[in-house]
């Protein structure tokens, strides 16, 4: 068995990473966070997650990058809003959760094998080529994604499903696309383009959530 170290060094925080968090509009409050664990009590999926909400916060705020981004939490993450209506300090939490897939997916940091940023990233470059999402592709493409072993489990998990989805006209099998693809593309370019002028602290506004590699809000 691999020897793990468990505690946290100084030398691992990235310095400046929370507050690049606490700059992103709608991530300001989390430096009011007073660590009631309120979050990570009403929150549904805690039980699963490697870190609880209320950890994730600490952990943002306190530089921990590389913990955070390659977390599971991020991606278990419902986007329920429970904590976000629970906080005393009316932190939003499941907004910072957002930010924080962004950037995982961004920096590379997402758990590879792991369903929910597979289908984050095939979300984002089907919408970026076509304009729409054409369900079954998303899942093939997603499954593929997620590694064999996981796409053959779960195809033969969910056929019967699948099937049903078809039939009840929820499954789309024809590709969906939509006229004028060209302008989309130029309106993603300069959402991109700003979200990178922001990252490099140019002074842009800050892109639409759902841009430059960035999952959906839902
Ligand atoms: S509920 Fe709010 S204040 Fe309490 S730990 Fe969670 S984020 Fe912090
Ligand atoms: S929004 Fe996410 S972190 Fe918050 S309670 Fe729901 S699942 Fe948990």
């Amino acid at each position: 068995m691999e020897l793990q170290r468990t505690i946290k060094y100084e030398a691992d925080r990235v310095k400046g990473f929370g507050r690049e968090i606490m700059s992103v509009p709608g991530c300001e409050q989390l430096e009011s966070c007073i660590q009631c664990g309120t979050c990570s009590g009403v929150c549904p999926l805690s039980i699963y997650m490697d870190y609880s909400p209320r950890q994730i916060m600490a952990m943002t705020r306190s530089d921990f990058k590389k913990e955070v981004l390659s977390s599971y939490t991020i991606w278990l993450c419902a986007s329920c809003y429970d904590c976000t209506v629970e906080c005393p300090r009316k932190i939003r939490i499941t907004d910072i959760m957002y930010e924080l897939k962004q950037r995982a997916i961004r920096e590379g940091y997402d758990p590879k094998g792991f369903a929910t940023p597979a289908l984050a990233r095939s979300f984002y470059q089907m919408v970026h080529e076509n304009g729409r999402v054409t369900e079954s592709t998303l899942v093939v493409r997603m499954l593929l994604k997620s590694g064999l072993s996981n796409a053959i489990k779960t195809g033969l998990g969910m056929w019967r499903l699948g099937l049903n989805l078809i039939k009840t006209g929820r499954f789309s099998l024809k590709p969906e696309t939509i006229r004028r693809k060209e302008e989309l593309a130029k309106m993603m370019e300069i959402a991109d383009q700003a979200e990178i002028d922001h990252l490099n602290g140019n002074g842009s506004p800050k892109a639409p959530a759902g841009s430059a590699h960035a999952p959906a809000k839902h």
